[in-house]
């Protein structure tokens, strides 16, 4: 089925050279002019990638950007003025999938559009079940099974052991998973990581007899591929 594409961009003759160009590969295409239109069709309509433009009227590029991301995990790719740094650097930082210079070459903006849909494709695929020594985790269905037995986590356990196993094998610091389970409300408080990492080593370390969660001293935790040599 052919990609659906937004094109979110205000000079009217470089929107129209990329739509012609969009469709000459067999995309289906839809435009917007300006920052709010876009962020409309971006929420309510089902796009399989965005090509947005930084500087736009009514609403700019990264705000748009920052907007969609908050409900939207659609890849999106800048079109940024040369030498803007700055937008790269905050366009990436907002979450945006790549960016790419004006004036650009055709070629290349193709190219990027044909990486970032694969890229989604590929995300899709894998993105649902993470296992790890028999622990297996269902983002979507919000489930863990421990060799196909279920486990009974709090949200906030369960955001802990994602957030560990879909970084397995880095060392994550205290602070970052307190940041990234509780926010930054209780910034400082690591001890409440310890808690929970407690309580989840009760459940399925101990109940299972694995060793999945792993204690980096002075650090932090780390979830390893494999029950091996441990840093303790
Ligand atoms: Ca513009």
């Amino acid at each position: 089925m052919a990609a659906n594409i937004l094109i979110i961009e205000d000079e009217s003759k470089i929107a129209r050279f990329i739509e012609l160009e969009l469709i000459h590969e067999g995309y289906t295409v839809s435009k917007a002019s300006d920052g709010r239109s876009g962020l409309y069709q971006a929420m309510n309509g089902s796009f399989d990638l965005i090509l947005l433009d930084v500087m736009l009227p009514q609403l700019n590029g990264l705000e748009v950007l920052r907007r969609i991301r908050m409900e939207k995990q659609i890849p999106i790719i800048l079109l940024t003025a040369r030498d803007a740094v700055m937008d790269k650097v905050s366009g990436l930082d907002a979450g945006a999938d790549d960016y790419i210079t004006k004036p650009f070459a055709i070629e290349e903006l193709l190219a990027r559009i044909r990486v970032a849909l694969k890229k989604r494709q590929t995300g899709m695929q894998t993105s649902h079940l993470i296992t790890i020594q028999g622990v297996c985790l269902d983002e979507d269905r919000h489930e863990v099974t421990v060799h196909g037995q279920e486990v009974e986590l709090t949200n906030r356990e369960f955001e802990l052991l994602h957030t560990l196993m879909i970084n397995k094998n880095i060392v994550l610091h205290r602070e970052k998973l307190l940041n990234e389970v509780c926010g930054y409300d209780y910034l400082g408080e690591t001890n409440m990581i310890d808690v929970y990492i407690r309580y989840l080593r009760t459940k399925i370390d101990d109940r299972f007899g694995i060793r999945l969660i792993q204690t980096v001293r002075g650090v932090g935790y780390v979830i390893k591929d494999k029950d091996g040599e441990t840093n303790e």
